[in-house]
């Protein structure tokens, strides 16, 4: 390929790394303000942390045998200082680093959330991207189960703001080191029996990390997984305590749920309390949030020993079953479009639009592509194309006698009203505007 040739080549993406297009815009926006107004709901404060942190954060606080250190981190050392970083997996671990480096907690415990890009090299398919986004909440500095019911009846009050139904609960507890350490063994013991049918994965965390076998995607070892010790039946008093506290704030606030004793969450860092949200709508990626206690964490990365829960919801997965629920919101649209003949004309028409933007209004100003003038007809047919609920139009006419005329665009359907063009005197053109914008609105709510 010649050089010329190359550089006229189209690039794209990287694969399972999207571009997130205007025609979904609309529901990011919904998704967004309606997650942001249940966190406020609950008190809970927005942090941001980098999208690189240093690799050893991760392997610290993920753990290093997990799906995301062994085979999903995009690592790689800098060229220039020879520092070992990664793309951020997931924001727990970045979250608690932030939180010991500015001593958030000296006052008290804290309830942070989170939003944005997370990066996994996963096999693309539905709903499992290299890309994807996750809102995530850590309430830190709180022991009791009251703050494991809180998270998790937070998430079912966004399912209720968005609309969403169907979405399961599934609890666990994973109990404490000792605890595990006893069902351990007993794992061990039962999967040495069953060797010969474990896949390869499962045979390399046979020692390392057992409680990782019962989380297989591989079909076939379901059953054994299914019929291993469950962890459940080596929790002590004070563990069994905490998660039965924990259920029953969920009953008494009418939250079903199910235990699922082979749920463990893909990071090592959970204790106690472990849960997931999951639908049968999305296929095999039906887990749309998940989350827990993670006690050990903060300790672990180098802070003072603080009792602390979390969760994180797949946003990319939510919005899916948002469209296949069909509640996605209509584009709203701007206010205004501004169309305009003659020089004169356009020069009062970029401040006009500039006048009703002060207002509050959103008004897009007609540009033609090609820097020429364009015919009053094919101005109004780009505003109709627009959504714009108004086309305000200025010529040479309306210019001399001070006024504007104004045209609806969205059609009035009803009988003996119609999308009739007024005049009106430039000074009271945001008044007219914003009146028929109220009435509009009282008309589409009727
Ligand atoms: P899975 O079992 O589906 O791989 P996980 O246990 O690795 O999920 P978490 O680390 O708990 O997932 O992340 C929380 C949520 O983030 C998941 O429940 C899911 O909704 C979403 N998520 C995780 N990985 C991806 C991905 N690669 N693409 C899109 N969403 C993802
Ligand atoms: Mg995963």
């Amino acid at each position: 390929m010649t050089e010329q040739k190359k550089r006229l080549e189209k690039l794209s993406g990287v694969k399972g790394m999207n571009d997130i297009l205007p025609q979904d815009a609309a529901l990011w926006d919904f998704f967004e303000s309606t997650v942001k107004s249940m966190l406020r709901s609950y008190g809970y404060q927005n942090i941001r942390t980098p999208i690189i942190e240093h690799t050893q954060l991760f392997t610290r606080g993920i753990g290093e045998v997990t799906d995301i250190v062994e085979k999903e981190m995009y690592s790689f050392t800098d060229a220039l200082n020879g520092e070992h970083l990664t793309m951020r997996p997931e924001n727990t671990a970045a979250v608690v680093r932030a939180t010991i480096e500015h001593n958030l907690l000296y006052d008290g415990p804290k309830r942070l959330w989170y939003v944005g890009p997370m990066f996994r090299h996963e096999r693309p398919q539905r709903g499992r991207y290299r890309q994807f986004h996750q809102v995530g909440v850590e309430a830190l500095g709180f022991a009791g189960p009251d703050a494991d019911a809180e998270i998790i009846m937070m998430c079912q009050r966004l399912w209720d703001d968005l609309g969403l139904t169907g979405i399961r609960l599934e609890l666990n507890s994973l109990g404490q080191a000792d605890e595990r350490a006893a069902h351990r063994q007993e794992l061990i013991a039962y999967l040495e029996k069953h060797v010969e049918l474990l896949d390869e994965e499962a045979k390399r965390r046979l020692y390392t990390n057992p409680l990782r076998v019962l989380d297989t995607k591989n079909p076939a070892l379901q059953e054994i997984a299914q019929n291993a010790p469950k962890l459940v039946d080596f929790l002590g008093e004070e563990s069994r305590t905490h998660f039965e506290g924990v259920q029953r704030l969920l009953k008494a606030n009418n939250i079903p749920f199910k235990i699922n004793p082979r749920l463990v969450r893909g990071l090592d860092y959970y204790n106690l309390t472990v849960f997931e949200w999951v639908t049968d709508k999305l296929g095999a990626q039906g887990t749309v949030a998940g989350g827990g206690r993670y006690d050990p964490l903060i300790e672990q990365l180098g802070g003072k020993p603080t009792k602390a829960c979390g969760w994180a919801m797949g946003v990319e997965r939510i919005l899916e079953l948002l469209k296949e629920e069909k509640l996605v919101p209509e584009d709203e649209g701007t206010d205004v479009y501004v169309v305009h003949q003659g020089e004169a004309a356009a020069e009062q028409a970029f401040i006009i639009a500039e006048r009703l933007r002060d207002t509050g209004l959103d008004v897009i100003l007609h540009c033609s592509p090609d820097g020429a003038p364009a015919s009053f007809k094919s101005q109004m047919k780009k505003a109709d194309a627009s959504g714009a609920a108004f086309a305000v139009i200025l010529g040479e006419d309306e210019l001399a006698q001070g006024t504007a005329g104004v045209k609806p665009l969205r059609a009035i359907e009803r009988e003996g009203q119609k999308n009739e063009q007024s005049t009106v005197p430039l000074e009271n053109l945001t008044e007219f505007l914003i009146n028929a914008m109220v009435a509009s609105a009282a008309d589409g709510a009727d």
